[in-house]
């Protein structure tokens, strides 16, 4: 079992991972980490709910943002509101050492206005759920022409809950 200092991460993450009582990484983040701070590509991860893959693809997609431009750079796509905000926490958790790096959590089910506020103010990191994300994208308000990563978190749920088409 490796360490995450040996997976590749830089200092920031590593003390807010160890603050957090992570120890070591769980399976699935020594397997993907290293591969998504490697080279660019795709690439599907299968794991259990509750097996660390938030912070398998959360913690090299923060390596991979630029802080200083203030666009959104990633979006991370999920089925359900309560995933939307877990994600959303996790992130921040993990990012809590990055300065300046913001995520912004948007979901249906709740004011869109509130939310059009929260992205003017600027994200680099916009975690969705896909019909509230074409709503804000058809407003001009979630401008993903400097997107260069995209998360599909319970892609397989997604599915199964007809966003097909949103997805696409
Ligand atoms: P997830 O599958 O991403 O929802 O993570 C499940 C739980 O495991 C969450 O409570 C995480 O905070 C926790 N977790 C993630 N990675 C680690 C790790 N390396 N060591 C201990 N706990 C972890």
């Amino acid at each position: 079992m490796k360490t995450f200092e040996e997976l590749g991460l830089s200092e920031p993450i590593l003390r807010a991972v160890g603050e957090l009582g992570y120890v070591e990484p769980m399976p699935v983040q020594e397997a993907v980490i290293p591969a998504l701070l490697g080279e660019d590509g795709d690439l599907v991860a299968l794991a259990q709910t509750g097996t660390g893959k938030t912070a398998a693809y959360g913690l090299p997609l923060l390596e991979r943002t630029d802080v200083v431009r203030p666009e959104p750079q990633a979006v991370v796509l999920c089925p359900t509101r309560e995933l939307c905000l877990q994600i959303a926490t996790d992130l921040n958790d993990y990012a809590r050492y990055i300065d300046g790096l913001r995520i912004q959590p948007v979901y249906g089910g709740s004011s869109i206005q509130s939310q059009i506020r929260s992205l003017k103010r600027g994200a680099h990191i916009i975690v969705a759920t896909p019909g509230r994300l074409i709503d804000l994208m058809e407003r001009g308000v979630a401008r993903l022409d400097a997107v260069r990563y995209v998360v599909m978190d319970e892609a397989d749920e997604m599915l199964n809950m007809g966003f097909s088409e949103s997805i696409d």
